[in-house]
């Protein structure tokens, strides 16, 4: 099923337009993504087949390293700094950092990752996966994530 995703940044300079199929959405607790979002933990909206439209504004990008060795590539608002999309290059699947999107209704994460180094005070559903590190494979995450969304 072909989804629409459409958002922006906070200055409101980028909106974008994203068209394809979630595949999962899931928290990070690691140090690296708790840097990132400067807050508590990142979130992570899979898409397949996206097809980005950048339908004003303009997305800088910043190559991160990655401790597997690959690189992701990390588009974000010139103006006011918003991280806005998330790709590991080479792969097919584009990651949308969720809190950028207009709707953010229905954003129920199906699992938790990294929560070895998540923040105490968070409580975690006793219904979503839980890995305290990198799932060794996304497989359950996005299994779950189409049991809630069929
Ligand atoms: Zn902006
Ligand atoms: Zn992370």
């Amino acid at each position: 099923m072909t989804e629409k995703f459409v958002g922006q940044c906070q200055c409101a300079a980028v909106n974008y337009l994203v068209t394809g199929t979630s595949a999962t959405l899931f928290a990070c607790h690691c140090t690296d993504c708790q840097r990132q979002s400067a807050s508590a933990f990142g979130m992570a909206l899979w898409i397949k087949n996206a097809q980005v439209e950048v339908l004003s504004g303009e997305l800088k990008e910043w190559v991160r390293h990655m401790p597997s060795g690959r690189k992701m590539s990390c588009r974000f608002c010139g103006v006011c700094g918003t991280r806005v999309f998330h790709q590991v290059i080479g792969s097919d699947i584009l990651s949308i950092k969720p809190g950028t999107l207009n709707n953010t209704k229905d954003l129920v994460p199906c699992g938790h990752i990294w929560t070895d180094s998540k923040q105490e005070w968070i409580h975690i559903d006793e219904k979503a996966l839980r890995y305290t590190g990198n799932p060794e494979n996304f497989d359950a995450l996005i299994a779950a994530w189409h049991s809630d969304h069929a």
